[in-house]
């Protein structure tokens, strides 16, 4: 089953060329979420061949122009090209007033069923909990509200072994507790375990972003081993002191939020436009975590 994140944005605060603001895009088991919107993320959509009418849920960190700015374009582009699919849009508190602002002066109405989820800076909240997953966002500390977003694969109980079940002749009534948990006895009394009737199910995945933030252990527990963890990396150590003030983290503590969460692994992004060469930031990251990727615009990470 797929389950894969595709960087459409890395870049913070101003402008670089070729380079895009926040933004990701998460596929699992062909249901689409989107991750933050910076300016031209909708671009990022159309260049990649991403039909905007599958995305069901977007999810936005915080109000710095960087990881929203793209999302009145987005929301408009869907209503002009005559959506009518429901959209759930998680953010802070704000973000709704703003963009009904936005319409109010266009004179426009979305006719889409558009909902507005606000999420809370304080606490961790579980905002989405379908069949096959739940997301759930966590406090980040930034200078202003700003959440982070977990995604977690749900169990999935597991596949009867079709041989076995004829094998043993096993009445069609007791599948669903066998599914379950249970065992079977026949008739002479042996026990056939759970285990011994099921394939075992696929060990399960989950995702976690965490955007702008002062790197802390106040939201460790949030994320705590998650089999992918992108964290924001603006600055080199050496920048330390600006990490500090602006309420972001080096390369080097993103490396030590991984290892103190015990993350399968860690991409790194948000870069600072002052950057052109990202090598060092890996180097950074790798001295405390190894299995540390840099994530690079347009493409997809396996999760
Ligand atoms: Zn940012
Ligand atoms: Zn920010």
């Amino acid at each position: 089953m797929i389950f894969e994140v595709l960087i459409l944005g890395n870049s913070s605060a101003t402008p670089v060329y070729k380079r895009y603001p926040t933004a990701q895009l998460i596929n699992h088991n062909q249901q689409l979420f989107l991750v933050d919107c910076g300016e031209g993320t909708q671009h990022r959509l159309v260049q990649h061949g991403i039909k905007t009418n599958k995305i069901q849920h977007i999810f936005i960190s915080h109000l710095h122009g960087d990881h929203y700015f793209g999302l009145a374009g987005l929301l408009s582009s869907m209503n002009l090209a005559g959506r009518e699919r429901p959209l759930t849009v998680y953010g802070p508190k704000g973000l709704k007033e703003i963009l009904d602002m936005h319409f109010l002066y266009a004179q426009s109405t979305i006719k889409y069923p558009l909902r507005f989820i606000e999420t809370d800076p304080e606490k961790p909240a579980l905002l989405l909990d379908t069949k096959e997953i739940k997301v759930q966002s966590f406090p980040l500390k930034h200078r202003i509200p700003c959440t982070g977003f977990r995604f977690d694969e749900k169990e999935k109980k597991p596949n009867l072994i079709k041989e076995k079940i004829e094998e043993l002749q096993i009445p069609v009534g007791q599948l669903a507790e066998i599914k379950n948990g249970g065992d079977y006895i026949d008739t002479a009394g042996r026990i056939f375990t759970h285990e011994e009737l099921t394939h075992p199910t696929p060990k399960l995945r989950s995702y976690a972003f965490c955007s702008d933030t002062r790197a802390d252990d106040s939201y460790i527990p949030f994320i705590k081993n998650v089999s992918l963890l992108y964290h924001e990396a603006t600055f080199l150590d050496e920048l330390k002191d600006r990490a500090e003030i602006t309420l972001h983290t080096t390369a080097l503590e993103a490396g030590e939020v991984a290892a103190a969460a015990q993350a399968g692994k860690l991409l790194i992004g948000h870069y600072s436009s002052r950057y052109k060469e990202f090598e060092p930031f890996l180097e950074e990251a790798r001295s405390v975590f190894t299995n540390t990727e840099l994530t690079v615009e347009g493409s997809s990470y396996s999760i």
